[in-house]
């Protein structure tokens, strides 16, 4: 008898996409290295998989090796930081909400509010994930990494990988395996209730009857942030249709001041804080008076210029779930006779209501962004990685 091919229905959360002949699965780091070294020198396209959870591939499949990351481990490392410092060092394939689930039994805290967040460790450093005041960029120390214009593995600490909302070099397209990540967490103490780091998100500290910037304990954290995301159909649950799907589907976009004042007075909106701008005075060939003077100039004129150029980048986050709703699409919407639609209980998100096709859900997602775009001029971004898929 021969094998079924897998497909990428089956190995993705939003059970869509095709044949995934060339499949391999890595179950120890010295195999992923292996694996990844040596697809690398073939040349042949290569498609990493954790968990499938923030990937859709086409109906057609991909043809190239598909490496599937399914290793395990986490060990503590030394730490040259602070007294409380837990460091880890995590295997790619770990579950990043089990790693959540055991850092809160242990009272380290640092990725409460990141608790039942789907997919491997490995992943979450390509889109940075982030949910409820907190993102990955906070804890992360480094990744061991499989370059793929080389086949070696190097260490890309944090500001190597220019995290940043949603994204990092690996999602703009340095390509290559993380083997291993390494994130430093806060021990609490033994006594006493164990504190996660304060509230940021109103959402959150609405759902706990306290104020932004207050302490609860890790496990209160936990169960809250899960209940919310639940009620969202955002953690993976077998009996909710809603969470078949790659969670949210379009990333909030961000837009300039200048735009952010055409769009509605009710559209909700975040200033984020600016990039600060890179400014070099050169003082060459000066003696050290006209240096002093130049100099002082110089800073004035560098203050200037900053701040004229700090008020040009700040940027403005909009909400996209608002934008949508506001374009006319409302939860549950779906296109006639399409298997695709979108969550009755979160407008950010694209489901599969029981065998849709890639195509379909690309339909779908484009009908939105053609919407939002009719109606409010912004061009909303897709979160997920598309392989094949175009929208
Ligand atoms: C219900 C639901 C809720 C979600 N909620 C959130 C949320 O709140 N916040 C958030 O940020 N995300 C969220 N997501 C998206 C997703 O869970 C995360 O992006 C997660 O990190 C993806 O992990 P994965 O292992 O499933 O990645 P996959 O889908 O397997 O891979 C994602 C991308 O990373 C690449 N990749 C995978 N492993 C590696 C590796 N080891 N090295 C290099 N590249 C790799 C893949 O090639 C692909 O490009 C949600 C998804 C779902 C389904």
């Amino acid at each position: 008898m021969t094998e079924a091919v897998p497909t990428f229905a089956d190995l993705t959360t939003m059970r869509v996409g095709g044949p995934a002949p060339h499949l391999v699965t890595a179950t120890t780091e010295e195999e992923l290295v292996a694996l990844a070294s040596h697809a690398y020198a073939t040349g042949e396209p290569v498609l990493l998989l954790g968990g499938g959870s923030n990937t859709i591939v086409s109906d057609d499949g991909f043809d190239g090796a598909v490496i599937r990351i399914a290793t395990s481990g986490i060990q503590r490392v030394a730490s040259d930081g602070r007294p409380d410092a837990v460091r880890l060092r995590v295997q790619a394939g770990e579950s990043w909400d089990g790693l959540v689930a055991y850092a809160v039994r242990n009272r380290w805290a640092g990725i409460e509010a990141l608790s039942g967040i789907p997919g491997s460790v490995g992943a979450a450093p390509v889109q940075n994930i982030g949910a409820y005041g907190q993102e990955l960029s906070s804890v992360l120390v480094a990744v061991d990494f499989v370059d793929a214009a080389t086949g070696t593995v190097r260490r890309l600490t944090a500001p190597d990988l220019e995290l940043g909302y949603r994204t990092s070099v690996l999602k703009r397209g340095l390509d290559g395996v993380v083997v291993a990540v390494e994130l430093e967490l806060s021990q609490r103490p033994d006594v006493g209730a164990a504190l996660g780091e304060p509230i940021a998100y109103a959402q959150l500290a609405h759902a706990l009857a306290v104020e932004v910037g207050t302490r609860v304990s890790l496990g209160e954290m936990r169960r809250t942030v899960l209940s919310l995301r639940a009620s969202k159909g955002m953690v993976l649950d077998d009996d909710d249709p809603d969470s078949v799907s790659a969670g949210s589907f379009f990333t909030n976009p961000i837009v300039s001041q200048h735009f952010a004042r055409t769009l509605p007075a009710d559209a909700p909106r975040w200033t984020l804080a600016p990039e600060e701008p890179d400014l070099v005075a050169s003082l060459d060939g000066e003696s050290a008076e006209e240096s002093a003077a130049v100099g002082l100039l110089a800073e004035a004129a560098v203050d200037r210029e900053f701040r004229r150029r700090r008020a040009e980048s700040e940027g403005v986050k909009l909400s996209a779930a608002w934008l949508i709703e506001h374009s006319g699409i409302s939860r549950g919407f779906g296109l006639p006779g399409s298997r695709a639609a979108i969550s009755s209980k979160h407008t950010l998100a694209i489901t599969n209501r029981g065998g849709a096709s890639a195509a379909e859900i690309a339909q779908l997602a484009s009908f939105v962004q053609s919407r939002v775009q009719a109606e409010f001029g912004v061009v909303l971004r897709p979160e997920p990685v598309l392989v094949g898929v175009e929208l």
